[in-house]
């Protein structure tokens, strides 16, 4: 039997005019992600997309997790595709491609959607066919309208007729690249690949800038970041991640700044450098894993003299948000494990005894400028490593 996957568009039926230019991203986004395991024709007509396997060995649990991580579809279902559009081979399909699922439960009961009004039978009929077809074949079952076990699915569409049980849900938010670009500052952290996941779902195509700063970071900690944007990339789709040398830097704050302003200073320069970088990849904001209270930097001082230093628009989309409900997300996404793993970052080198938790900006801006970072910016700026990121989908 030939199986197909009908996919439901989310927000973006609400896009009006629009809406053919988002359609047309998700369903770019929808062959990226599926590249891999064969071809597949992927096409659109009312609010449905339909993804149908073109070669018999695909896998086609792979393409159902594949789907569940593309932004801008809220539901999807695995269907099956009858052999003809008749009411008879509808009857003749689902006692057959049910028989699983039906064999474990009680009750059901069948809708019918008759989109293509030329179908000779109405909806209730439909319903009332297939409901005494599988009542005659599956003896043990009976119907129950209001709290079934199961619903059984049937779609007459101009297409096909398709015939499914319970829809499964899809990844939400709107498809990666209708919301334009933004680099996330990626730590090997819990909170920034979850910031990452968050903002790719709203619709941002990410680029992605981790500083490091050998020999007090290792090679490994670096390669910890290499792995979390690659499960960030399930959903997110490919993206380039810049390393910025960031090791002369932090030890020039060190040997000629005030203790007290080291973290905030550091974070700073990183906003500075992001800024340049970013706008370099035609981004045009910087995305953040900040909370605000979580630590001596993300007090609302610390924040506002942080934002100070960056040239563009700042999302920090965890702001309001208490660690459990990051690290929730963090295992949903699977990059917890990965996370917890004990690598250093650059921030917690030379971290300062008594951090200034509300530093005034004018006596950080004056630090910074007796030490003079110029020439330190423009050489990490020189020397950036480029990482081209795919999706790790083991
Ligand atoms: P995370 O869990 O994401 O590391 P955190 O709670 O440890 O966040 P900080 O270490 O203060 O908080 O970092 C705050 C934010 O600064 C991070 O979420 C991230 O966006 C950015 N950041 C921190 N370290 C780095 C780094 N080495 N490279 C790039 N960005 C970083
Ligand atoms: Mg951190």
């Amino acid at each position: 039997m030939k199986e197909i996957l009908l996919l439901k568009d989310g927000e973006i039926v609400l896009k009006g005019l629009n809406r053919r230019s988002f359609e047309d991203v998700l369903k770019k986004n929808l062959k990226y992600a599926l590249s891999d395991l064969g071809s597949f024709e992927i096409k659109s007509a009312q609010s449905t997309i339909y993804v149908r396997p073109l070669d018999d060995d695909i896998d086609l649990d792979d393409a159902c997790e594949r789907v569940s991580r593309v932004f801008g579809i809220v539901a999807f279902s695995r269907a099956v595709v009858c052999e003809e559009k008749t009411l008879e081979s509808i009857l003749a399909t689902a006692p057959v491609y049910l028989a699983d699922s039906l064999n474990g439960v009680k009750t059901f009961k069948v809708e019918a959607k008759r989109s293509d009004k030329r179908f000779p039978y109405k909806s209730p009929e439909i319903c009332r066919e297939v409901g005494g077809v599988l009542l005659q074949s599956f003896p043990h079952l009976s119907v129950d309208v209001h709290n079934p076990d199961m619903v059984v699915n049937v779609e007459v569409r101009d297409f096909g007729a398709y015939i499914h049980g319970k829809p499964l849900k899809g990844a939400g938010g709107i498809p990666v690249g209708t919301g334009g670009n933004a680099a996330i500052l990626i730590s090997g952290g819990i909170d920034s690949p979850v910031a990452a996941y968050m903002m790719a779902k709203r619709g941002v195509k990410l680029t992605a800038i981790h500083f490091a700063s050998p020999p007090y970071t290792s090679k490994r900690a670096e390669e910890k970041v290499v792995r979390l944007l690659q499960k960030v990339c399930r959903y997110s789709g490919r993206m380039k991640m810049y390393t910025v040398p960031f090791t002369k830097i932090q030890e020039k704050i060190k040997n000629e700044c005030p203790e007290e302003l080291f973290t905030i200073i550091m974070r700073r320069l990183m906003m500075k450098i992001s800024s340049r970088i970013a706008t370099d990849n035609d981004c045009s904001a910087l995305i953040t894993g900040e909370s605000l209270g979580q630590v001596a930097s993300q007090t609302i001082n610390a924040l506002g003299c942080t934002d100070a230093a960056a040239d563009m628009l700042v999302f920090r989309p965890l702001i309001g948000m208490d660690k459990q409900e990051i690290i929730d997300i963090s295992y949903k996404i699977d990059t917890y494990e990965t996370s917890i793993e004990p690598y250093e970052d650059c921030c917690t080198v030379f971290t300062p005894k008594h951090p200034r938790t509300k530093p005034v900006l004018k006596y950080v801006e004056y630090a910074e400028e007796e030490a003079g970072f110029d020439e330190l910016i423009q050489e990490a700026l020189d020397n950036l490593k480029i990482t081209k990121i795919t999706a790790d989908n083991d």
